[in-house]
């Protein structure tokens, strides 16, 4: 197909300014601009964060989130529709984001802005806090995600050890498992973190047993997707103490519901799916659609296809 016409929906606007996008597309040989529901027929394709059924109409839809579960990819594959993801931009952003999790937990940080909230003046226990060098992390998935947390943890002095579905070794990583010894490689750590993309596989893969196997001592980190998770199953092992505590960006359910036990627990630091926020956010979008504008252009296969 040729691209005369993309759209930059609007529903991207949770993430970035669309004009931003439009404006830094403009040297595209195609014409850029913001389109809402009722203008998607006029494209060829679009770069959105929602997806919406009017889609299967076009020649291309890029993502611009890594994860793609939102996407009825058989559907997609019906209609000849290509979809591409924005997979590979998001490893500083996580990757600093959880270091802030578990510098605020070993630097008692969370306690002090509650305090802070309250004008108390109430320092931590003498033994609360600690400090990173030669603490344990596990970080299961081992892709963009998992490698800049790898990385920008390894920098603090963590030991991190990883989980993928082969368990072969991964640069940036001290040992990775296979996903079968799941158990094993998430129970001896003080910090689990998750990065797996949510499919079939790793619908509730952390479990009651997942919670179990941990120790008591662990914090759990999850910046992939809530339904990897059985949340009730994460909120009782909160709650009897068989985990220290939990640090989550990602939700069964988002917004995460008023009513949720997580919102009160002390420890636990709660974000709204903004872990891979950035103001370089288009601009790191628009460099996968330019390469694959160009691609196309040049009769090449698209980078970062998933259908
Ligand atoms: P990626 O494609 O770079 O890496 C995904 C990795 O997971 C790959 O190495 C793949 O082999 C591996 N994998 C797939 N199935 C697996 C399984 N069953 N067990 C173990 N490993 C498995 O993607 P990424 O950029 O690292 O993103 C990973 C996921 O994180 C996304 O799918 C998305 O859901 C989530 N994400 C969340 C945020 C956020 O804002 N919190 C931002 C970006 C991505």
């Amino acid at each position: 197909f040729e691209l005369e016409r993309l759209g930059v929906h609007e529903s991207v606007e949770a993430v970035f300014p669309p004009a931003e996008l439009v404006t830094y597309l403009t040297d595209l040989p195609a014409e850029v601009a913001v389109v809402d529901d009722d203008g998607i027929d006029d494209c060829d394709g679009v770069v959105t964060l929602a997806y919406r059924e009017a889609f299967l109409e076009l020649d291309w839809i890029h993502s611009i989130q890594a994860g793609y579960d939102r996407f009825p990819l058989d559907v997609l594959e019906d209609h000849d529709v290509i979809l591409t993801n924005s997979a590979g931009i998001h490893d500083r952003t996580i990757g600093e984001t959880v270091a802030s999790y578990l510098l605020m937990f070993a630097r008692r940080l969370h306690d002090h802005v509650a305090n802070q909230q309250e004008r108390r003046w109430d320092r931590p226990e003498w033994d609360e806090a600690f400090t990173l060098p030669g603490a344990t992390a596990c970080v299961v998935g081992t892709g963009t995600l998992g490698s800049g947390v790898a990385e920008t943890l390894g920098a603090l002095g963590v030991r991190v050890t990883g989980v993928r579905r082969s368990g072969d070794p991964v640069p940036g990583f001290d040992e990775v498992y296979a996903t079968d010894r799941l158990l094993e490689a998430i129970g001896d750590v003080e910090f689990v973190i998750v990065t797996v993309p949510l499919t079939d596989e790793t619908h509730h893969l952390f479990d009651a047993e997942a919670f179990d196997a941990m120790r008591d001592d662990a914090y759990f980190v999850n910046v992939a997707r809530g339904s990897v998770v059985d949340e009730p199953a994460l909120i009782d092992a909160l709650e009897s103490g068989e985990l220290a505590g939990a640090a989550l960006d990602v939700f069964e359910e988002e917004p995460l519901p008023e009513e949720s036990p997580l919102w009160g627990m002390d420890e636990v630091i709660i974000s709204p799916h903004c872990a891979a926020y950035t103001r370089d956010y288009f601009r790191d979008v628009g460099e996968i659609v330019r390469e694959n504008a160009d691609r196309l252009a040049d009769g090449e296969e698209f980078y970062n296809r998933v259908v």
